[in-house]
């Protein structure tokens, strides 16, 4: 039996090479598989004809049926237009084209039946539809044609003819050719249980569905698929990664805990971090490797729970190592950490790129022999030189910041697998962390430390200055500190740099008697360290800075975070950063300044921060608003998305079903002998070795 879905998509007739590199190269169609799976982006009803008197403005397409009376040119040089008087006998409507007009008066004729089809817009008070597509009468049967496929090309493939109605033509072609049913790629059972449309006529019906229903029949069983699959992967792992490896037991709680919790802790642990900690504790004793992940908004108090989960390892003769995402917030853990434990002999090291030479040497050596118990670090610690003499738990903050592949490379750490805390502040969405990380557990931190103000976040546009002036010197006048952040993005970095230097400079004029630093990525490490200490030891008042000081700086004593052209920021970097304040017991403010001239998706941002402090609030609204490839925090792991067809941030129920369903099916057929499910194993098997963000996500 030939699969011809495999040939390469120039055989397919009215292709050819020239064209065949355009699908390529552009939509990235290669064979006449990916041919049937690019499925078109909406479809049109070319079952309804309307009569001219019936048109308005507002309609998106429309389909007539007449003859053309005359033409006429309009207008002269670069404003030349061509109108084409069209009339059902009952009405005449004017086509209009600007382009390609030597082509239109050639190739159509007067006093013939054409089927006009396109989008009616008003002008000078008159209806008529410019660039229509036109078909001679007798060559369209319009009751057979059902819902017409549009399909996406670019802008350089329309230049050379490939446009939604080419490709339409091929998909059309492709589906004649067929000799065979596409081969079902759910098992049978499976597909008669869930009552889904077989593989073979969902893709024939998600080109060319003759009813609304079949086409949501189709999109719903092509979604199911690509979801299922997923979750089944992720949940194969799981139970596989479960059955072979046995974890660490933490069997108690020892003295350096308990000295800790009875005799250094400072405050009171919140409901939600006791919560986290139990749980941590729950885990860590029952020989199973734990892999948690830990959601908090910023501010939350996640970095005590990482440290007091650490000292949990120490009291079980393990050793515990900290990764943060810069250099910054690695030496901010340190501090932390040496500051909580004051004079306890526990032994807290740095390692990161800056720590060379002899004390790198010395920083090793005490890792080896275990005498170091608890390093504090970035990717650094992941390189091979360094070699743990038992390590225990590896606690991974900002998680986005490190590709799932590098939590990989901690499993080979130690004979047996460390626990693993990943912790992050970027609240992820339920459909998303279950796609996501559907191999972690979660714990969520959903509770501020007590006597926190809410922060106020205030709207101001960017030629209002004096008021916004007026409340940084009353800020400061009480003896708080302001950030003031710029955007920075690679292309625009020049011109970014610029804005930040301009905005510093304003602010010295205005402010000439406070002192202000100013740091961006650009800067030598040591350089930017330095600036950063002064605002952090309250040396300088205001701190002018790119989104460097997005992740995990900590200076309780500031108090205003200002966000210069906030409209360039999305919701979840604007929520990081206004977390930066508000970490002290006063109130404090976020002002997001921004031009005067909104789109309405930048309004509906501001307005969302504007009205609430709830970070998962915030990333379900980012979500909608942006849907989950662009999503931040996702980009950044580099785990992209390669869902066709299902939207995570619509899609949830079917993905609950899919889920549910792989979870059965690994309960039924743990073995992956049931004959009745060998496709599913096989078909895994080969997406895992075509589809590399596959073996990304697990
Ligand atoms: P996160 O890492 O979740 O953003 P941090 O751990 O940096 O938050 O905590 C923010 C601030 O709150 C720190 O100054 C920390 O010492 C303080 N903090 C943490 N837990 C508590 C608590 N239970 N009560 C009072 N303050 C706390
Ligand atoms: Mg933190």
């Amino acid at each position: 039996m030939a699969d011809i879905t495999a040939n390469d998509i120039k055989f397919l007739p009215g292709v050819g090479p020239q064209r065949a590199k355009w699908l390529g190269d552009e939509l990235h169609i290669h064979t006449l598989n990916d041919l049937l799976y690019y499925f078109p982006y909406k479809h049109i009803d070319r079952t309804r004809l309307y009569y001219i008197h019936e048109l308005t403005a507002d309609m998106p397409y429309v389909q007539i049926r007449g003859q053309i009376l005359s033409f006429e040119t309009e207008g002269e040089g670069r404003k030349l237009r061509l109108v084409a008087h069209f009339t059902d006998g009952r009405g005449v409507v004017d086509l209009v084209w600007f382009q390609g007009i030597k082509y239109v008066t050639g190739h159509y004729k007067l006093h013939r039946d054409y089927i006009v089809f396109g989008r009616p817009t008003a002008f000078n008070g008159r209806i008529n539809i410019p660039h229509p597509d036109i078909d001679p009468a007798d060559e369209l049967s319009l009751s057979t044609m059902g819902l017409q496929p549009y399909y996406h090309t670019t802008e350089k493939m329309k230049r050379n003819g490939l446009n939604s109605r080419l490709l339409e033509h091929f998909t059309s072609t492709l589906f004649k050719r067929l000799e065979q049913p596409v081969e079902e790629t759910l098992p049978d059972c499976l597909v008669r249980e869930l009552n889904l449309m077989p593989l073979d006529e969902a893709l024939r019906k998600i080109h060319y569905p003759s009813t609304a229903e079949e086409l949501s029949r189709a999109t719903f069983r092509l979604k199911f698929e690509e979801l299922f699959y997923v979750q089944l992967n992720i949940l194969r792992y799981m139970r596989d990664r479960q059955q072979k490896c046995r974890g660490l037991v933490f069997s108690r709680v020892g003295d350096t805990f308990m000295r800790f919790y009875t005799h250094y802790l400072p405050f009171s642990l919140t409901g939600a971090q006791k919560r986290v900690i139990r749980e941590i504790r729950r885990d860590t004793g029952s020989g199973r490797q734990m892999n948690r992940l830990l959601q908090g908004d910023v501010g939350s108090g996640k970095t005590l729970v990482a440290l007091m989960s650490m000292l949990i390892a120490l009291d079980n003769g393990y050793q515990a190592c900290i990764m943060a995402p810069t250099e910054i917030l690695a030496e901010q853990h340190l501090h932390t950490f040496r500051n909580f434990l004051k004079d306890m002999a526990v032994r807290v090291e740095l390692l990161t790129g800056s720590v060379k030479g002899k004390r790198r040497e010395a920083v090793l050596e005490g890792v080896r022999s275990g005498a170091v118990q608890i390093l504090v670090g970035t990717h650094a610690v992941l390189e091979d030189t360094v070699d743990f003499l038992a390590l225990g738990l590896v606690v991974i903050d900002e998680q986005h910041r490190f590709g799932v592949a590098q939590r990989a490379r901690l499993w080979v750490k130690n004979v047996s697998p460390p626990h693993v805390l990943v912790m992050t502040a970027t609240p992820i969405p339920r459909t998303l962390a279950m796609t996501l990380y559907g191999d972690l557990d979660v714990s969520v931190i959903d509770e501020l430390p007590p006597g926190r103000k809410p922060i106020q976040t205030l709207h101001q546009f960017d030629n209002r200055r004096e008021t916004l002036y007026q409340g940084i010197r009353r800020q400061i006048g009480e003896g708080r500190q302001v950030y003031v952040v710029y955007p920075l993005i690679q292309e625009s970095e020049k011109m970014d740099i610029k804005n930040l230097e301009d905005g510093y400079e304003q602010l010295c004029r205005v402010f000439p008697d406070y002192r202000i630093s100013k740091v961006h990525g650009k800067m030598k490490p040591a350089e930017k360290d330095a600036e950063m200490q002064r605002f952090v030891s309250g040396e300088t008042q205001i701190l002018v800075a790119t989104t460097v000081i997005e992740v995990g700086v900590n200076v309780p004593n500031a108090s205003v975070m200002v966000i210069e052209n906030a409209e360039r920021f999305g919701l979840a970097q604007l929520h990081q950063l206004r977390g930066r304040v508000g970490r002290g017991a006063d109130q404090s403010y976020c002002i997001l300044v921004t031009k005067y001239q909104l789109s309405a998706d930048t309004r509906k941002r501001i307005q969302i921060m504007t009205e609430t402090n709830d970070g998962f609030e915030i990333a379900e609204a980012d979500l909608k608003l942006r849907g989950p490839g662009d999503l931040e925090g996702t980009q950044q792991s580099g785990v992209a998305f390669d869902l066709r067809l299902a939207n995570l941030a619509r899609d949830g129920q079917v993905l609950q079903l899919a889920r549910h369903t792989a979870q059965r099916i690994l309960d039924k057929d743990p073995q992956k002998c049931l004959p009745e499910y060998a496709v599913l194993w096989r078909r895994l098997q080969a997406l895992r070795k075509t589809n590399v963000n596959w073996s990304v996500i697990s």
